[in-house]
Parts: structure tokens; C-alpha cells; sequence
């Protein structure tokens, strides 16, 4: 049998539908070998996943993670990062400060939402989102819980996707910021996903700004991207990582065990890591 990873995990710390207990006990029951929890611009599950690990006892290997929102031109681009300090001042204070934009952009959209006639209320969307970063689905998850709209996609599809009556633009960090973010709190930055936007030259452009790895592995890869991506990581020595995107019951295509990731990426990472820490 061989062992196998998932290093890209969302918890209903951001916008996925599973507690970080739930996505442990089924990490094992898969016997995956190390996984990390990568919520959207937010660390706040990961102090519960390192102790109710502790607490259990488990073989299972975690990674503190995290995946931030940019901006690179017209294209959005999610970072991965990895082990870094996540109680590093620094970027808990940028984090914080993306998280009070996402909570002042859900205000304004749901003004726009009361204009057109769909009185969600702001409670309710944070109570979605628990503690966590809110985004656009906990405001789709409360329009949908209040009655106001028949569920999830439909929301999407016709008010809050982009260009939709209410959606309203996010304030992003560039991805140069972000590499940086990461790599000041002693972490590793990947290219989340890049398979929809992927070409040599944007991974070179990545690279510049001092991008460490390309998540090659994720269930919206082809055969043929994830041939094209080993190839490009590998003429660059970049890290290779991958991971599912589970985000829980809100999707179908994207949760644990989607994709098979081979335990020598996860020795890699930390080798890689240790390396960056022994030549700071
Ligand atoms: P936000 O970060 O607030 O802009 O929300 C982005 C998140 O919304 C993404 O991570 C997706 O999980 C989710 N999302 C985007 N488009 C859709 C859609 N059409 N249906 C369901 N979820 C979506
Ligand atoms: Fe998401
Ligand atoms: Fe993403
Ligand atoms: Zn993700």
C-alpha cells in the first residue's frame, strides 16, 4: 500500500463544512501520513488540529497551512504556505487585517443584497462562519438558511458571483506580499491550483518573487496538467506538493481521498524547509 498525503484541506474555519476534528479522524481513517489544514487567509484552526493530534495520539503528521487570496493582474491567484510560525506577530497582523476586509466587503454586500429585495442579516452570516474568515458561501449559506434563495450555486449563479448585482470586490495582497508574508514567518510558499491559468512563463514570473513550489497534485487537474506542472517543478527545482481541496458536503468534486499524493512530496517539503532554515 503506499502512503499518501493531503497538504490542501479547508475546515469550517474558512468555507468548508467539516470541524477540524472531523477532517482528522477521517484523514486517519483514510491513512493518510500527513496532511496540513489550509483555510482561506486564516490560521485559526490550526492551535485545535496540533493539539487534538497531541491529544490522540495519532501517527497522522500535520503541517501548519494556510491559503491566501491574491491578486496578480486580472487573476486570481491562491498561495499555499507551509510550516511556518503561526503565531509569528507579523503576519498574524496582516492576516487579521485581510480578515476585517473580507468582514467590511460582507457588509457592503449585504447592503446590496437588502436593496435587491433579500434581507439576510449580517448575525447569521457570521454565525456561518463561526470564528473564521467570512467569505461569499457563508453569505450564500445564510441567504440559503433564511429562505431567500434555493440554495448555494443559485446564489452564485445570479447574485453574488463576480459581475453578479451583488458582488462586491475583495481587497487582495499581491502575490510578491504574500511569498514574503510567508517566507518571514519562516514558511514555504506553493502555487495553489495553478492548472487554470498555467504557463511557463507565469511560474517563472512566480518564481521571481521568490515562489517555492507548485501544487501539482489537486482534483481540477488533468493527466496532462499534472504532467505539464511535474515537468515545469522539476527543470526548476521547484517543490512538488498536492492536495484535495476538501471543502466537506458544499462540493463534489474536490475532498479527501480525490486525489492520490505520494508520501515522498511531504519528506521533500520538510527537507526543503529544514534547508531554507539552516542557510537563513
Ligand atoms: P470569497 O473568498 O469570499 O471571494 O469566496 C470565494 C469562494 O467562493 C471560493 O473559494 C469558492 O469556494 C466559492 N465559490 C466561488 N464560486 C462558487 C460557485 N459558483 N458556487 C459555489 N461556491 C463558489
Ligand atoms: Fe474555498
Ligand atoms: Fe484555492
Ligand atoms: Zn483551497
Amino acid at each position: 500500500m503506499s502512503l499518501l498525503i493531503d497538504l490542501h484541506i479547508h475546515s469550517t474555519h474558512s468555507d468548508g463544512t467539516q470541524s477540524i476534528r472531523e477532517i482528522v479522524d477521517l484523514s486517519r481513517k483514510q491513512h493518510l501520513k500527513a496532511i496540513a489544514i489550509t483555510d482561506h487567509d486564516t490560521v485559526s484552526g490550526l492551535p485545535e488540529v496540533f493539539r487534538y493530534i497531541q491529544e490522540t495520539g495519532s501517527e497522522l503528521a500535520v503541517v501548519s497551512g494556510i491559503e491566501l487570496s491574491t491578486q496578480f493582474e486580472k487573476l486570481d491567484c491562491h498561495i499555499l504556505g507551509y510550516l511556518f510560525d503561526y503565531e509569528n506577530l507579523e503576519f498574524l497582523r496582516i492576516i487579521d487585517f485581510y480578515k476585517q476586509k473580507r468582514e467590511q466587503r460582507a457588509e457592503k454586500t449585504v447592503v446590496q443584497l437588502h436593496e435587491l429585495g433579500f434581507p439576510v442579516s449580517m448575525d447569521l452570516i457570521r454565525e456561518m462562519a463561526q470564528s473564521g474568515s467570512i467569505g461569499r458561501p457563508h453569505i450564500a449559506r445564510a441567504l440559503v438558511e433564511s429562505g431567500l434563495m434555493p440554495n448555494v450555486n443559485y446564489a452564485f449563479d445570479y447574485y453574488l458571483g463576480y459581475h453578479k448585482p451583488a458582488y462586491v470586490h475583495k481587497e487582495k495582497l499581491s502575490p510578491e506580499q504574500g511569498i514574503a508574508y510567508i517566507h518571514q514567518a519562516g514558511g514555504v510558499a506553493v502555487l495553489a491550483h495553478p492548472g487554470s491559468y498555467f504557463n511557463e512563463s507565469i511560474v517563472d514570473r512566480f518564481a521571481g518573487f521568490g515562489l517555492d513550489g507548485l501544487e501539482v497534485y489537486h482534483p481540477n487537474h488533468s493527466k496532462e496538467m499534472v504532467m505539464r506542472l511535474l515537468k515545469t517543478a522539476k527543470s526548476r527545482n521547484m517543490l512538488i506538493t498536492g492536495g484535495s481541496d476538501n471543502h466537506g458536503s458544499v462540493k463534489s468534486d474536490t475532498y479527501i481521498g480525490a486525489v492520490r499524493v505520494p508520501y515522498l512530496f511531504y519528506e521533500k517539503l520538510l527537507a526543503y524547509h529544514q534547508n531554507l532554515n539552516l542557510t537563513a
